[in-house]
C-alpha cells in the first residue's frame, strides 16, 4: 500500500500542481492520496479522472496532515531536496515497505522542519529544487521498478488506445 499525502495548498495558486500530484499518484500506482482540506476542487477533478478513466484509486482531504504524518502506522518518505540521494537509499525503502504500509509526504511551500524529524527517510530526487510533481514520479517508478507502466485498470469507462500518431479513446465494454 502506498499514500501520498501533499502538505500545504494555497487556494488559486497551488489548484494546478495539487491536482497533478493527485493524478501523478493514481497514475503511477499509488493507492490513495491525501489533500488539504482547503484542495475541494482539486479532490473533485482527481476522483472525476478515476471515474471516468479507472482505478482502485482513493482521494481524500484531511484535516491534519501532520496528525497523518505523525501516527502514521508504517513507513514515512518525504521527498526533498536537502534529502538523501534517491538511487542510494531506494533499496533499502523497497525492503521495509515489503512488510508494512508506506506515506509519501510532498510539500507546497516551505515545509516545517518536524516533517523533516517525523520523515523515517528524507529523500532527494537529485539535490536540487524542483517540483513535488517531479520528484513524486520519479520515486513511485524507482520504487515499483518500473512495473507501474504495466497496471491494469478496472472500472473505467473510456480507456486510450495507444497510436504512434493522432488519439484515440475508446468505451470501455463491460
Ligand atoms: N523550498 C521549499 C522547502 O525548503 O521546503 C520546498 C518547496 S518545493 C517548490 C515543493 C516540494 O517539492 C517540496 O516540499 C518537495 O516535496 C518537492 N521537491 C522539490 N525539489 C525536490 C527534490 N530535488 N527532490 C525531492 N522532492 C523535491
Amino acid at each position: 500500500e502506498v499514500t501520498v499525502v501533499r502538505l500545504g495548498h494555497r487556494p488559486g495558486r497551488d489548484e494546478r500542481m495539487t491536482t497533478h500530484v493527485g493524478l501523478t499518484a493514481r497514475a503511477l500506482g499509488a493507492d490513495c492520496v491525501v489533500l488539504p482540506d482547503n484542495a475541494g476542487k482539486s479532490r473533485d477533478t482527481i476522483a472525476d479522472i478515476t471515474e471516468r478513466f479507472g482505478g482502485p484509486f482513493e482521494v481524500e482531504c484531511s484535516e491534519s496532515q501532520k496528525a497523518l504524518i505523525r501516527n502514521w502506522e508504517g513507513i514515512v518518505v518525504h521527498l526533498t531536496m536537502y534529502g538523501e540521494r534517491v538511487q542510494d537509499v531506494e533499496g533499502e525503502i523497497r525492503e521495509e515497505w515489503s512488510g508494512e504500509p508506506l506515506l509519501v509526504v510532498v510539500g507546497a511551500e516551505k515545509v516545517s522542519f518536524d516533517v523533516y524529524e517525523a520523515a523515517d527517510w528524507n529523500v532527494g530526487v537529485t539535490n536540487q529544487p524542483h517540483s513535488e510533481v517531479a520528484g513524486l514520479a520519479v520515486f513511485l517508478d524507482r520504487l515499483f521498478e518500473g512495473q507501474e507502466l504495466d497496471r491494469e485498470w478496472e472500472d473505467a469507462d473510456q480507456r486510450v488506445i495507444p497510436k504512434a500518431t493522432g488519439k484515440r479513446v475508446e468505451p470501455v465494454e463491460e
